[in-house]
């Protein structure tokens, strides 16, 4: 008797050799080792380069999304602490730091930014651990990235005459930054480096949800023998940053955060003479023409939008694809979704890590049901999830239309919702038709192609060929709901100057 085995049909491996589904290498786990970090039980608000207690003494506790475990109680400010936060501040800035020849400051940021990179392994550790982000995220991105803006901005803290010629640049006085917990130590580095390197002191609320980071960096500043007030960190809950936004002694204000809350922070420095930048919420539209390096592009896809959990504000989560390669590129890029590894933030095979919060986790699951129940398809690998923790599948909408929420609303979270369009200018109408403005791209061979559509697209950053790619030099922010002001580069220095050369903020 023969026995004739029956052909196997299997879909079309992606550019990996891997088909959807398949498991082809069995990884062993690789978690970072946590032997060489310290958090402490319990933190104070870091106030004139000491850790003091809230008056009154109250706390909240900081968790690890990844375990829903406890990691820290930290301190609850009271209004009270504000005022002695930007006090302290103030102090500083006319005692000490808007004394100093920019030089000098140059030096303390060049400090800060070696010590941090000296210490990059702790950073990338407490970061992923208290944000619930890959290790291999936190170690080779947020934690560089950091230094490097502390490299950057000292840079130009002896050139503010060279940077802005004939305008007389001086600091602003104090400044109260609010960040979010997407990019806890990163969105420090974008607000603090700047700030110093213009010569203001500042006073920072990091997020309720990751306050440790921004307390690691504390004991940075102390290291580097900053001159105490320079830099101030208060942890309390959104009530608290509102305080610090409204205290009459602060000069301008920077908020990284949601939409809603940058309106409420615009609403409440109107008819003041605070400088206000917002970096808002975005929900930017991915284009792939169908001259695209296909394969290129799916990674680009990949980064896009399951980077940091798709929890960042410029995630390429609307993608657009030209129709006639609609078909093949669903098709990989399904196949490359089922390899991503979802799970342990601190194992360093990890792609996708967790959601940063229980709030978080609900809000998207709740955009994901909207996006079923209003008709589109749902697609997610099949892969396990932890027991423990907020964890979500990587997940892919296709047919969605243009008045779906999964299409017009941030989801922050990993999900990508799949257009397509047949001509460019149908691409430039689509992706434009959003209240954002924050952050776009494009895939194509033809450079014409990109300078066109780079042009059209109302987004104050625009990649082409790429995503998601950040760089200490070039300036970032957005148009519309997105916000207003820019962070990074000249741009983000400029934005903490008084270049008006009339001698106001008590100069
Ligand atoms: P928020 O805007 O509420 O939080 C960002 C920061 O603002 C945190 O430090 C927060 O403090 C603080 N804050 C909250 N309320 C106020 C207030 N009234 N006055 C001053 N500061 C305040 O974002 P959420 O954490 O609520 O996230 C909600 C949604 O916002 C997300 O789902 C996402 O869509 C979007 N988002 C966008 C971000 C971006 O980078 N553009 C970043 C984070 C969120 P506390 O943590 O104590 O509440």
């Amino acid at each position: 008797m023969t026995l004739t085995k029956k052909p196997e049909t299997r879909p079309a491996p992606n550019s990996w050799g891997l088909v959807g589904g398949e498991d082809p290498w069995e990884y062993a786990p690789a978690p970072e080792a946590t032997d060489h970090i310290r958090i402490e039980p319990e933190y104070g608000l870091f106030i004139g380069n000491e850790f003091r207690r809230s008056k009154p003494r109250k706390t909240f506790t900081v968790i690890n999304p990844a375990t829903e475990e406890p990691l820290a109680k930290v301190a609850h400010a009271s209004r009270a602490d504000v005022d002695r936060a930007v006090r302290t501040a103030r102090e500083a800035h006319r005692t000490d730091w808007s004394k100093l020849p920019g030089r000098e400051r140059a030096k303390y940021l060049y400090r800060i930014a070696r010590l941090m990179q000296e210490r990059s392994r702790e950073f990338a550790v407490v970061e992923s651990m208290n944000s619930g982000k890959p290790i291999k995220e936190s170690r080779d991105v947020d934690v560089p990235l950091a230094a490097a803006h502390f490299f950057y901005y000292a840079g130009w803290a002896d050139k503010l005459e060279y940077a802005f010629p004939n305008r007389d640049p001086k600091p602003l006085g104090v400044v109260a930054q609010i960040i979010p917990w997407n990019f806890p130590l990163l969105m420090l580095a974008w607000k603090i480096a700047p700030a110093l390197a213009a010569g203001n002191t500042v006073v920072l609320k990091p997020a309720s949800t990751t306050p440790l980071t921004a307390y690691l960096f504390a004991d940075v500043v102390r290291q580097a023998d900053l001159p105490p007030g320079v830099v101030n960190i208060i942890t309390g809950p959104g009530e608290i940053g509102m305080e610090l936004v409204k205290h009459p002694d602060v000069n301008k204000v920077a908020f990284t955060g949601s939409t809603a809350v940058g309106k409420m922070i615009a609403r409440a420095v109107a008819g003041s003479d605070k400088k206000v930048t917002l970096e808002l919420g975005g929900k930017a539209a991915n284009i792939v023409f169908d001259d695209a390096p296909l394969d290129q592009a799916i990674e680009g896809i990949i980064n896009g939008i399951y980077f940091n959990q798709g929890e960042v504000c410029c995630a390429g989560s609307r993608l657009f694809v030209q129709e006639s390669v609609y078909e093949p590129l669903i098709d990989k890029l399904k196949a490359r979704l089922s390899t991503l590894r979802v799970g342990d933030p601190l194992d360093k095979n990890t792609d996708v890590g967790a959601i940063n919060s229980a709030g978080q986790l609900a809000k998207v699951q709740e955009l994901v049901e909207s996006g079923i129940a209003e008709g589109a398809e749902i697609f997610q690998p099949d892969c396990e999830l932890p027991t423990r923790g907020f964890f979500f599948r990587p997940t892919l909408f296709t047919g969605v239309s243009q008045s779906h929420r999964i299409a017009q609303e941030e989801i922050f979270g990993p999900v990508l919702s799949v257009l397509t369009f047949r001509t460019p200018d149908e691409a430039i109408e689509k992706a434009n038709n959003t209240p954002y403005g924050l952050s776009a791209g494009v895939w194509t061979e033809k450079g014409s192609r990109i300078f066109k559509m780079v042009n059209a697209m109302r987004a104050g950053v625009v990649w082409a060929n790429t995503f998601n790619r950040f760089d200490p030099t070039s300036p970032f922010g957005g148009y519309k709901e997105s916000g207003y002001g820019r962070e990074g580069g000249v741009h983000g220095l400029g934005a903490y100057l008084d270049l008006s050369g009339d001698g106001r903020n008590g100069r």
